[in-house]
This record gives structure tokens, C-alpha cells and sequence, in this order.
């Protein structure tokens, strides 16, 4: 099954939230039943990450956006234990502080934008802008209602600079955030999340919703498409999420930079001595100055094919 077909809302069309199953678990009975394909993606992922790095040429921003308790934090955990840190970070999106207010809201947004090679996962992002903003009147109608055609020139922007784009809504029911709320109560290492605004905040949870949908709605372009990623599992999200990753990668068709110096050279000029001190047989070397050198020459002989063609 692809879920980057399944989850990913088509631009335009009109999203209602309470028709999209929260508890979707696919075709998988539990846990258990996925671990293996969650492994190979996070493997998958790795070496994607790898590629992109080495490659330079691309960047990756994931923007993950949920109600409380939606699990972003879960599952930045589960897809950045498959990264290489020197090429990945992770930023979170607070209330802003006086001298962010005191600029554009996609200031402090801009600056933290991925450079070539590298993934940028956003936990909230300047989404909340038409969220807790909306919802809370934290600024006029007339100011928030024109943010969605901005961000979208934004983000049409970074897509055109080589920023590759993803944006994830982790989908929960209501029920189901009540659900965590109460195990957080019972979990010392989670007591910490606890807080009395997730309790308030419950309270504007249709407002929310009806912002959400029209995000969704307004704001899902090729270029920065949203997916809608049941997330009442945690084991599903992750699957979802991974295999998105995943496939959005693989679609960048990257690939290793050629080496830029001469193989051969570097072979003989620094291992032939090495190779005989350690006994290797210099026949060995030179079998394999022959197999690098008929490589060569094929693929310009196949280039100067394709040239006649
Ligand atoms: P948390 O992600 O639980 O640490 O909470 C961060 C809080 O910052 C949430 O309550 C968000 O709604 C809030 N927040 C994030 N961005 C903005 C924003 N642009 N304006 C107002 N509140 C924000
Ligand atoms: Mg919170």
C-alpha cells in the first residue's frame, strides 16, 4: 500500500477531518505485524539520508503539525533515530518571543530553513500562525486570512530553491488525546509534559479542527504537499510517516558526486607500497588498475553512443 497516495490531500480539494478515521491502522493487526517494514524503512532511510548529504545538492524540510498530545514528539524520535546527526536537526516552534513579534512571522521561520544536504524536521512551524493564532484572535481576521496565500509563495519559494517539502498533520480523535493526557498522569518520565493549557486548549478543539481543515484545504501544492496521517496508532504513524519519507527521497533520484580525484593514481601512489608490506600481491592491484581503467572505458564508449543517437 502507498500511503503517499492514500494520505496526501490533493490541492484544492475540501478536507473534513471528521470523515478521516483516526484510528486507521491499515491492513495490520498490531504492532508486531509492522516492525519488519519499519525497520527497512528506517534502514532505507538512513542511506537516503546519507545520499543527500554526500550529493549536496538537495534539502529536506518536514513540518510536523498536530493537536496536543498528537505525537510529534514520538515520532521525531522514531524517524531521526534513523539519521546521522551532522545532517539533520530539529526546531521547535514556541510562543515567540518579543523580538520575533517584534518582526514578520516567517522571520524566524526563514532563518531556520534546511541548507544543501540537509533534513530539517519543524515541530509546529509558522502554520501556527493560522492556528493558535486564528483561534486565539491573537491578530485580525484581515491579517491572518491573507497568510495562507503568503505562506504558499513562501513555500513555492524554498521549493524553487531546492527545498524539498513535506508536511505531515498527525490526525487524532478527541478520545484519543483525553487518553494521553491520562497516561502522562501516571508516567513519571511523562509527568513533565503535563500541562493546565492542554486541558484549556481542549475546549476550542472544533475551532481548531475547522482551522486545520482550511490549512489543509488552502495550502497542499505539489511542491508542499500535506498528508493526513492517522495517528490514534503510534506504530501506524510511524509507518506512514516513514514510508512517505522514504518514497519523497527515492523520487529525488540523488546520487553520490563522481570522485574528484584519479582512483587509480591514488592507488598506486599510496597503497602499491602498503599493499606489498602487508603481503598483498601487487598482481592483485594491477588486476584491479585494469577493472577500474575498462570501466572507464566503457562508459565513454556508451556516452559516445548515446551522442550518435
Ligand atoms: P509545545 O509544542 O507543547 O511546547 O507548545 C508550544 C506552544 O507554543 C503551543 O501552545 C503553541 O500553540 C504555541 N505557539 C507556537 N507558535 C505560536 C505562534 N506563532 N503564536 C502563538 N503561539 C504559538
Ligand atoms: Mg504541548
Amino acid at each position: 500500500m502507498s500511503y503517499t497516495n492514500e494520505f496526501h490531500i490533493k490541492t484544492g480539494s475540501k478536507v473534513n477531518l471528521g470523515k478521516i478515521d483516526a484510528g486507521d491502522q491499515g491492513d495490520y493487526e498490531n504492532e508486531e505485524a509492522v516492525s519488519a517494514e519499519l525497520k527497512k524503512y528506517s534502514q532505507r532511510l538512513t542511506e537516503l539520508q546519507a545520499l543527500m548529504y554526500a550529493e549536496n545538492k538537495h534539502s529536506l524540510l518536514i513540518v510536523l503539525q498536530a493537536m496536543d498530545g498528537g505525537g510529534k514528539d514520538g515520532t521525531i524520535h522514531h524517524v531521526m533515530a534513523a539519521m546521522n546527526p551532522q545532517g539533520c536537526s530539529v526546531v521547535g516552534f514556541k510562543v515567540p518571543t518579543a523580538e520575533e513579534l517584534a518582526h514578520d512571522y516567517l522571520w524566524r521561520i526563514h532563518k531556520m530553513t534546511p541548507t544543501k544536504g540537509h533534513i530539517t524536521v519543524f515541530n509546529r512551524s509558522h502554520y501556527e500562525d493560522v492556528l493558535v493564532v486564528r483561534v486565539h484572535g491573537l491578530v485580525l481576521e484581515e491579517i491572518w486570512s491573507k497568510r495562507y496565500n503568503e505562506i504558499n509563495e513562501f513555500e513555492r519559494e524554498l521549493a524553487n530553491s531546492g527545498t524539498t517539502i513535506v508536511k505531515f498533520f498527525l490526525h487524532i480523535d478527541k478520545e484519543e488525546q483525553l487518553k494521553r493526557f491520562r497516561d502522562r498522569l501516571d508516567e513519571p518520565d511523562k509527568q513533565w509534559k503535563i500541562s493546565d493549557s492542554d486541558y484549556t486548549e481542549r475546549e476550542y478543539w472544533d475551532e481548531y479542527q475547522r482551522s486545520y481543515m482550511d490549512v489543509l484545504s488552502k495550502c497542499s501544492f505539489n511542491y508542499a504537499p500535506w498528508y493526513v496521517i492517522p495517528a490514534n496508532h503510534k506504530w501506524f504513524r510511524d509507518l506512514a510517516v516513514s514510508q512517505i519519507l522514504v518514497e519523497t527521497l527515492e523520487g529525488l533520484k540523488m546520487k553520490y558526486p563522481a570522485p574528484s580525484v584519479d582512483l587509480v593514481a591514488i592507488k598506486q601512489k599510496y597503497h602499491a607500497e602498503v599493499a606489498e608490506e602487508s603481503g598483498l600481491a601487487a598482481v592483485e592491484l594491477m588486476a584491479d588498475e585494469e577493472q577500474l581503467k575498462e570501466k572507464k572505458v566503457k562508459k565513454k564508449g556508451k556516452k559516445k553512443k548515446k551522442k550518435k543517437k
